[in-house]
């Protein structure tokens, strides 16, 4: 299976940058989690066919910076320019309700298949109703992504053994924390990943102020780049 970091920022774009979505490939199974800001632009500019590929849509949760583009695709699947109708999945479906979508609850502990893909959704702590999920390939890797979350028990168990683990590090440190909250902050992710043993961590839904994170000082973590694409 194949990550592409399309954006990468929250809860508003970095000059030039998008928010978070990415995209996920295995064989000819295709599915975007999450559409901020710049989805649609950026999975076009890979190749101008490829949304009309997607198999799913998975949001984790319906804030500007994860589904502000799925208008978007609704507009182009009122076009024909993609698979109709599109399953998306959402832990919220009552906004999604066009006929050119097949909304799907992404209820806590529940699975759907899509192509040679599986999902798991585990409900996460934030805001708004949340869905982290595991997705794994027929030979058994996997990536979790967590959503927009703070930590919580339940995380590392969610997250246990993935071969990628894709988490919400919005929150540079306990300062930081203070005035955003329901994220993790870069220590809680680095934790996170050790205590799921997860084989490596990307850490995204980064703060776009100007503002420089910190070094991480574990090779096993980095920080998303937009563009970056991870062989799982
Ligand atoms: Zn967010
Ligand atoms: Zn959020």
């Amino acid at each position: 299976m194949k990550l592409t970091l399309l954006g990468v920022y929250g809860p508003f774009p970095a000059p030039d940058g998008g928010c978070s979505s990415y995209l996920i490939e295995d064989g000819d199974t295709r599915i975007l989690l999450d559409c901020g800001s710049g989805a649609l632009s950026r999975l076009r500019a890979i190749d101008p066919e490829l949304p009309l590929s997607l198999d799913a849509i998975v949001l984790s949760h319906l804030h500007g910076d994860h589904a502000g583009e799925i208008d978007l695709f609704r507009y182009m699947l009122e076009f024909g320019m993609l698979k109709s109708p599109l399953k998306v999945f959402s832990p919220e479906t009552e906004q999604l309700r066009y006929p050119v979508f097949d909304a799907v609850q992404s209820s806590d502990g529940s699975t759907a298949k899509v192509g040679s893909l599986s999902l798991r959704f585990t409900a996460v702590r934030h805001a708004v109703p949340t869905a982290g999920v595991r997705v794994a390939d027929e030979a058994g890797h996997s990536l979790f992504y967590t959503g927009d979350t703070c930590r919580f028990d339940g995380l590392k168990d969610a997250a246990r053994n993935a071969d990628l683990l894709l988490a919400d590090a919005c929150l540079r440190d306990e300062a930081n924390a203070k005035a955003l909250k329901n994220h993790m902050t870069v220590a809680q992710v680095v934790s996170l990943r050790k205590e799921a043993n997860c084989g490596r961590a990307v850490l995204t839904h980064r703060f776009a102020d100007g503002i420089a994170y910190p070094a991480i000082g574990d090779p096993d973590c980095e920080y998303a780049v937009e563009g970056a694409v991870y062989e799982i």
